[in-house]
């Protein structure tokens, strides 16, 4: 077979596969017709949990949606992402942390915090008006025990029907995952911190 035959067989097998590809993925859009509020989860040990979050308030922001975001844990106020996505008329940007719990190694006092945190996160779950709610950090309020499970995961599911909803955290727990459409585990490969590299300024806050 000459060189430019061989070069027409592959074309022609790549188009068909490409036909039969289309016709797939039509299909699936053509079913997938629900419109709803959905509960992501983005969890495990990588890098990427808060910044795919904020990746999606971009997005909201983008499409003139009202977006509501509650930093748990955390205390720091100096974050990128924290200076631009509150000066956005449409973006309410809460932290509601104290620190890290090896640094305030209190866990009375985390308690006190996880509470009137979860006060403010309540404010939003309970008003339709917020199209995206990102709630950073949370699964370590439920992993540490500071908030009770039930409540929590009540008032998730009791949310506004069109309110979109994203839980980050590492080692989230089964009954979050259950309850979520789309969960996401993000698997640690390598990270440069381990390599000795600080915490880089627009990259890793
Ligand atoms: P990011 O905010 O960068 O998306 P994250 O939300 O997935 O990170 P966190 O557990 O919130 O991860 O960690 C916050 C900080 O720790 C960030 O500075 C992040 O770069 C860093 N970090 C995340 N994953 C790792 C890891 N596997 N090893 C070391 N540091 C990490
Ligand atoms: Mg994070």
């Amino acid at each position: 077979m000459t060189h430019s035959a061989t070069t027409d067989k592959r074309n022609q097998y790549h188009k068909t596969r490409m036909e039969r590809k289309k016709a797939q993925i039509d299909a699936s859009i053509a079913r997938a017709q629900d419109e709803k509020g959905v509960l992501l989860v983005i969890t495990g040990n990588g890098k990427g949990k808060s910044t795919s979050a904020f990746g999606m308030v971009a997005r909201a922001l983008g499409h003139g949606l009202n977006v509501g975001v509650c930093q748990f844990i955390k205390s720091r106020t100096d974050t990128g992402e924290e200076a631009f996505f509150s000066a956005h008329p449409n973006c309410e940007w809460h932290v509601l942390g104290d620190g890290f719990t090896w640094d305030t190694q209190n866990r009375e006092q985390d308690i006190r915090t996880s509470r009137k945190g979860w006060e403010v996160a309540m404010g939003m779950l309970t008003n339709p008006r917020y199209d995206l709610v990102v709630l950073d950090e949370l699964t370590y309020l439920l992993s540490y025990d500071y908030l009770d499970q039930d409540t929590v995961l009540d008032a998730l599911l009791a949310r506004p029907e069109n309110q979109h909803l994203v839980v980050t955290g590492r080692s989230a727990l089964a009954e979050l995952r259950d309850i979520a459409d789309t969960v996401s585990e993000i698997r640690d490969e390598k990270h440069a911190y381990t390599a000795g590299i600080k915490a880089q300024k627009g990259v890793d806050y």
